[in-house]
This record gives C-alpha cells, structure tokens and sequence, in this order.
C-alpha cells in the first residue's frame, strides 16, 4: 500500500499549504513525499522526527556539482596519504589498538597493516570523520541534484542505522555525500559489510574503533582479500611493454601468472628476476602504471582489487597498500615520480601556508587543505616567481619561498 498511502498524505498536505507555499518549496513536498515511502518501508514517525526541521544544505549540492578541476595527480595524492606524519601516527595507533588489530587480522583474514592504512587515510584513525549532518546530507540529496534515486536508498539505510540504533543520530556526522564513521562506510554499505567487534549490540562506526576496524576488515574479506598473497610488487618494464603502456592502457585486470610476466622480460624494480623469493605460482597479477611508462611499475594481485573495491580510484588504492608497507617496515618506491617538481607532504603544505600568510595572502586558517584562498595565493606567488602558473603547489614553489 506504499503508493496509495503517499498520495493520500501528498493530497492532504496539497490541500492545507496554499498554492504559494507549494511553489515556494519543493523541497518540503518531496520530504513528504519521502516520509511517506520511507515509513511504508518501516521507518517510525519518531525516527522521522530527526528530519523535522531539516532544509536543504546548499553546500552539499555545491559538492556534488563540483567540476573536479583541481584533480591531484598521483604523485601529489601520495605524498599526502602517505607522509611521514601518518607513518608515525600509524606506527602509534597500532601499538594503542594492538589487541584489536591481532584479533581482527585473525577473525577476517585480513592484513592488519591493509586495515590500519585505510582506517589512516579514510578519517586519520578516527580522528576526521566529516562534519556534514547525514541525515541532512542525505535528505538535501535525495530530493535536488543528480542521483536522487541512489541517494533516497541512501536515505532509507540511514534512517534504518539511526532507528536500530547502531549510530546515535546526534552523534551521525560524514562526509557531503553521507559517508561516515571511521571508515567511512556509505549508509547502503554499513547493512551488509558493518560488524559488532566488542559485541555491546551495536555497529558503532563512528564511536567504537572495534566495530569500525572490523567493519573495514569485513569489507576487504568479502571483496575477496586472500591472506599471504602479496598487494603486488614493484616492477621494471622491459622496453617492448613500455611502449605498450605508453598508449595508457591499463592492464590492472588482465592477470597472468608471474612466469608470464617474467618472459616478457619484467623484472623487479631492484633489477633481480621476478622468480627470486617465495612466491606461490598459482596467484595471477595484472599490471599497474599509474604515471605512464616513465614512472613506477607494479604487478599488482587479487587484493590490490580488494581495496580497490573499497574507493575506485587507483591512486586511493595504491595509497593503502603503499601505506600499509611503509607501516609494516617498507621501504619507498624505488622508481621516482615522472616529475621534476614533487608534490607535498601535510607538513609541507601547513609550511607553504604559513609562507603564504607571511607575504600577506588572505588565509584564514592554517590547515594543509588546498581550497581556494591558498590556490589562489599559490597562483599569485608562481607569477610572481616567473614559475608556471597553475595553482597546484609543489617542492618548487615551497623552495622558493623559503628562500631568504
Ligand atoms: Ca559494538
């Protein structure tokens, strides 16, 4: 009875708002179009009431019609996820959650390093979660902009969190597009892929770091994670694949054995053959070149997929893992970056910033985040500098600044 009871709540509200009121607001009509066909879908009236006075949050449809004109490139992208200071911080937090970690590797087959990286590079160990209302979030979403569909089940997986009550609904805060928690699990994702870890009755992503590093390990187990199988190993291109890659093909699921590979004549990026080492022979591996022939190489595995799974991007996958060894002792790619002018690291960027203020550019905040007063800034200093003005911050232009 989902359709006639809507209609009959719309005709009511229809017949009480005077016809200024309804053009005035769309946005009411669709929340009570949406009340009606989440509560039909067993939501109560006083979960709903969380919604009350909920108006559409402009700032999210401005993210979500966001043109991604500041893309990062992938060396730029790692030097962020992977500095130093989230190695340290890493290395910290494994030692307080222990226990925990040994226990989750163990209950889910997962690598412990894997989980802690994404749980570092998802909210920096729990610690930035976002600050975007989900419920408000979502409800903004489901009635303006593109992906209304998508984001009414969104919705309705939220409302079901709030009123089973896994998430506190003052406490259910994530990203503009209703991501949250730890792990930033998207309300849809958190009811097949959550866990209760200490068993309190709750999948409690945003408070209890049992639960969400579970939840995570969880996630990677069912996208297929197979214990003692490698991510991948880095590699170097003989020049006939080179020039194959040079197209900007990916390889990435086109996965062979890594006697195959070794007869195309890859190598390790250390220059030893691919066979040196344990390996076990029945793993296929595709190939990984995110930055063209020029950069680093990788012969990645079924578990690099895994994580990219969890955020299809190559770059955010490539971050885990990389993260993950760098945790476990690892050492750096041995290829450099195509690139003659590094990207920054968090401390880098506070440092640009603080430079940046002290030449007198309006930035209000010193916070490693490159949103527009610090492009602009940015932009400025290249042309004062005679550098290429693009608005993206490298070692060049902090360089120059530091100069006396
Ligand atoms: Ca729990």
């Amino acid at each position: 009875m989902p359709h006639s009871s809507t209609t009959l709540r719309l005709l009511i509200a229809l017949s009480v708002a005077s016809p200024a009121q309804l053009r005035a607001d769309p946005f009411e009509r669709c929340l009570a179009t949406l009340r009606g066909s989440t509560m039909a879908r067993g939501i109560s009236s006083a979960t709903w009431e969380h919604l009350r006075d909920v108006r559409p949050d402009s700032s999210v449809l401005a993210q979500l019609n966001a043109q991604p004109e500041f893309t990062l490139p992938v060396w730029d992208y790692l030097a962020v996820m992977a500095d130093q200071e989230r190695i340290d911080d890493g290395e910290k937090f494994i030692d307080q959650y222990r226990t925990v970690f040994d226990t989750v590797s163990r209950q889910y087959n997962v690598d412990a390093f894997v989980v802690a990286a994404i749980w570092g590079i998802e909210s920096n160990f729990g610690r930035s979660t976002g600050a975007y209302p989900v419920l408000s979030s979502l409800a903004t979403l489901s009635c303006a902009g593109r992906r209304q569909r998508y984001f009414r089940g969104e919705l309705l997986s939220a409302l079901r969190i709030v009123q089973s009550g896994h998430v506190r609904a003052e406490d259910f805060r994530g990203s503009w597009a209703g991501a949250f928690g730890q792990t930033q699990f998207m309300p849809g994702i958190f009811w097949g892929r959550a866990v209760d870890f200490d068993g309190d009755g709750r999948r409690d992503l945003m408070r209890n770091t049992g639960d969400a590093l579970a939840s995570a390990a969880n996630y990677l187990r069912i996208a297929g994670w197979r214990t003692g199988v490698p991510w991948g190993i880095e590699v170097r291109l003989p020049d006939s694949v080179s020039a194959a890659t040079g197209a900007g093909r990916s390889w990435r699921r086109v996965r062979h054995p890594m006697a195959v590979w070794e007869s195309r004549g890859l190598r390790r990026a250390d220059g030893s053959p691919l066979s040196g080492g344990a390996r076990d022979s029945s793993q296929r591996f595709g190939l990984v070149v995110p930055a063209g022939a020029q950069g680093p190489a990788f012969l990645v595995s079924r578990n690099f997929e895994a994580v990219y799974r969890y955020n299809a991007s190559v770059s955010y996958t490539l971050a885990v893992v990389h993260l993950a060894d760098r945790l476990r002792g690892g050492a750096p790619f041995v290829t450099p970056w195509p690139t003659d002018d590094p990207g920054l690291s968090r401390a880098d960027r506070r440092e640009l910033q603080a430079l940046l203020i002290a030449r007198g550019h309006p930035i209000a905040r010193i916070d490693g985040l490159l949103l527009a007063p610090t492009r602009a800034a940015v932009r400025a200093e290249q042309a004062r500098l005679g550098q290429a003005v693009t608005g993206r911050p490298g070692q060049r232009l902090l360089a120059a600044l530091r100069a006396p």
